[in-house]
């Protein structure tokens, strides 16, 4: 049976979530579809009788729009807790630092310390940028890149800076570096070059930030569905496209397991590629291709020893990357007595992630997170599926054409989300979203 629609909405991530409510609310008569059985994509949060832990995204940020931040952040249900200063740490040379996310120079030894230091104050060449070793040296020097940054990057994106895009960037908190002392730090940020690349010492005020006072980020993204569905959109999960019909410049409907679809807009919120593919377009392109990541949860008998809310390892030598301490964010889990933590690790395709939750405890330790007194109350380990894009310079040019070739073949095609090389953080792709969905109107 063929179903009417004005607009399908593939994917029902935040993105794609959020771009269904914009365009109900603008007189469409949205479906929204996504091939999972659980929705929210990597917003979602696990429950366990030890406490919630997330998946992927933490966090919400304001976007500053205000239409949008209130779909996003104002609920009757849902108590968000706002913060407006996020305490945030970083682990380098077996040193913790609690004043930034980004990379502490000053952890390393005097004598590599100085040159190096002195080195960033040196103009960097203009040049083009082609990769992700490009971006880095105009940033920090061949110096610092060479000693510091690319033994960071090989352990957060498992391949060469020079093959990676250099719209990772911002990935793991590289896009700036702490050095000096706080003072002359705020001097030298007064000169745009050096404000590019230093971070300030100690937290600053930013946009809001919102995370709920129970139930992790699940119960967020679950406070987003029931307004959207509330409003009229409806919800297919477990719906696979099996195909995308097309007529001269439109996309007119998709068949799937669960019936067939028309609409008069029809919105992408998943990778392109699995678009091309289903198109048969040109130019072809392989699927993407993520970091094989898990996420590590724990709870402890007591609060683990920082007040930061979540905390970078940079060191390349540790497995852990981001650590994440939900008693600075979530109320609840103090309340309780049950403090819990989440270590996200990336490593090799077929890495055994399950034979190292003893080492990740072992790291907990080391950088001084938890001490013998702690006692594990659980502990479990899951691997994040499309988690971390590697966005090769390769993969991105030719996503990049493929989106031009759909845009162009396609005028009712709207490509959205973190699948598109058009952005990784939640705001801007939100934002992304926003702007687009204002541009359509129903027919
Ligand atoms: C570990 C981790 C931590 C992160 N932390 C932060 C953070 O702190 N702050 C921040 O701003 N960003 C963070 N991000 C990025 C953030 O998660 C993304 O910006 C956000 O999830 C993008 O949402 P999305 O809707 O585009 O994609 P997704 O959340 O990936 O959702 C895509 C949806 O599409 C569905 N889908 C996929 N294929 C199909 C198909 N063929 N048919 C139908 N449906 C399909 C999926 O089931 C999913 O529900 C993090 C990412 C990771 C991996």
């Amino acid at each position: 049976m063929t179903q009417k629609s004005n607009a399908v909405v593939v994917g029902a991530g935040v993105v794609g979530l959020t771009a269904a409510f914009l365009l109900q609310q603008k007189g469409f008569e949205v479906t929204l579809l996504d091939s999972a059985d659980q929705p929210g994509g990597l917003m979602r949060s696990k429950y366990s009788p030890f406490g919630d832990f997330d998946y992927g995204t933490h966090v919400g940020v304001a976007t500053g729009e205000a239409l949008l931040d209130d779909f996003l952040y104002q609920h009757e249900q849902l108590d968000l807790v706002k913060f407006n200063i996020g305490k945030s740490g970083n682990f380098y040379n077996h040193q913790l630092s609690e004043i930034s996310p980004f990379l502490n120079l000053n952890h390393l030894d005097k004598d590599d310390y100085q040159g190096l230091a002195l080195s960033l104050l040196q103009p960097q060449i203009g040049a083009h940028i082609h990769n992700l070793e490009d971006k880095f040296i105009s940033l920090y020097g061949e110096a610092v890149f060479h000693r510091v940054i690319e033994p960071v990057v090989n352990k957060y994106f498992g391949l060469p800076a020079k093959k990676i895009s250099a719209s990772a960037y911002a990935f793991f908190d590289m896009n700036r570096l702490v050095s000096f002392d706080a003072e002359t730090t705020q001097r030298l940020k007064q000169v745009p070059e050096y404000d590019n690349c230093l971070g300030f010492h100690g937290a600053t005020s930013g946009a809001d930030k919102y995370y709920p006072s129970s139930g992790g980020i699940g119960a967020w993204y679950q406070a987003l569905l029931d307004k959207t569905i509330a409003c009229g959109v409806k919800y297919l999960g477990n719906c696979q496209v099996s195909a995308v019909n097309t007529l001269k410049s439109k996309i007119v409907g998709v068949q799937t397991n669960l019936g067939d679809f028309t609409c008069q807009q029809f919105i992408w919120a998943v990778p392109s590629p699995l678009l091309g593919h289903l198109l048969h377009s040109k130019p072809r392109v392989a699927k993407p291709v993520y970091r094989a990541t898990a996420i590590y949860d724990f709870t402890f008998d007591q609060p683990l020893k920082s007040d930061c809310y979540y905390i970078n390892v940079h060191q390349p030598d540790k497995l852990s990357g981001r650590i994440t301490l939900y008693q600075n964010l979530d109320v609840k889990a103090q309340r309780e007595g049950h403090f819990q933590v989440t270590v996200e690790v990336l490593q090799e395709a077929g890495f055994d992630f399950e034979s190292r939750i003893d080492d990740i405890k072992l790291e907990l330790e080391s950088i001084g997170l938890i001490d013998a007194k702690h006692q594990c109350l659980y502990e479990s380990v899951q691997p994040l599926n499309q988690g971390f894009p590697i966005i090769s310079t390769e993969t991105e040019q030719s996503v990049v054409s493929l989106n031009k070739a759909l845009l162009h073949t396609f005028d009712n095609l709207a490509l959205l989300g973190r699948g598109n090389c058009q952005g990784f953080f939640m705001s801007s792709l939100l934002l992304q979203a926003f702007e687009q969905c204002n541009e359509m109107e129903p027919v």
